[in-house]
């Protein structure tokens, strides 16, 4: 069977289960399964639910070296509380001077081409040395989230990394996914009461005003209505 015939299948019985089936699905299925988290509320979640499993998944975290002080002491407390290892990620610091002295710190601000090769930088390399050695990544993306992810299925071969790539929370409702976290007292990052429901790079988030979805705090001065950072877009996978 082909990848793609392959990840269809997965799709089509992970559609079928209930949450944690499906983590014990995926981590039955595939040989190296790593999750990234962002450290939103999706993602908390998600390493509650892997913590209070026996599942053999690891978590790695990319700090980009632009997050929240709020999201960095969010790594720490998760840690301590799920008593786990979050593997952090780091951008290439050469490259992320070369980036200074290309476009100035925060130069993403300038063109939507100084913002990707931003993320390129601090993300997406990131990401590519995550993803080396595994054969299943695991994210937090949701349908609900904005009308670019309304279609996220629950798994999909990714030719880009050569990895399965599975979306658990696809079809979970922000009130299903608020009532898990008050229920099993999920540790999140403070910055989700204060109107960001979408947390990433500091200088990047702003808090959305009532009406917005979720992820229109994000690159906000860009026009783009399918802005993504590229870890999750199409022409990535
Ligand atoms: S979100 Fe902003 S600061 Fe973070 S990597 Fe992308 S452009 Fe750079």
């Amino acid at each position: 069977m082909s990848s793609n015939a392959t990840a269809l299948n997965f799709d089509q019985q992970l559609a079928a289960m209930d949450l944690v089936q499906r983590f014990e699905f995926i981590a039955n299925s595939v040989k190296n399964t790593t999750f990234t988290t962002s450290l939103g509320k999706e993602d908390q979640l998600i390493t509650h639910v892997i913590a209070s499993g026996s599942h053999n998944i690891s978590i790695a975290a990319i700090n980009t070296g632009r997050l929240f002080p709020q999201t960095i002491a969010l790594i720490e407390t998760t840690q301590q509380k799920y008593k786990i290892d979050i593997a952090e990620y780091h951008p290439d610091e050469v490259e992320t001077k070369q980036y200074a002295d290309s476009f100035g710190l925060n130069g993403f601000y300038e063109s939507i081409e100084a913002r990707h090769e931003c993320c390129r930088v601090r993300k997406l390399e990131p990401l590519d040395k995550i993803l080396k050695n595994t054969d299943g990544w695991i994210t937090g993306l949701r349908r609900e989230q904005s009308n670019n992810r309304a279609h996220v299925p629950f798994c999909e071969w990714s030719e880009k990394y050569q990895v399965f790539k599975f979306n658990p929370l696809a079809d979970l409702p922000t009130e299903a996914m608020d009532g898990f976290i008050a229920e099993h007292d999920v540790p999140i990052n403070p910055l989700h009461f204060k109107g960001f429901p979408s947390i990433g790079c500091e200088p990047c988030t702003r808090a959305i005003k009532p009406g917005e979805d979720e992820r229109a705090g994000r690159w906000w001065w860009e026009n783009d209505n399918s802005r993504e950072c590229g870890l999750h877009q199409s022409r990535s996978i």
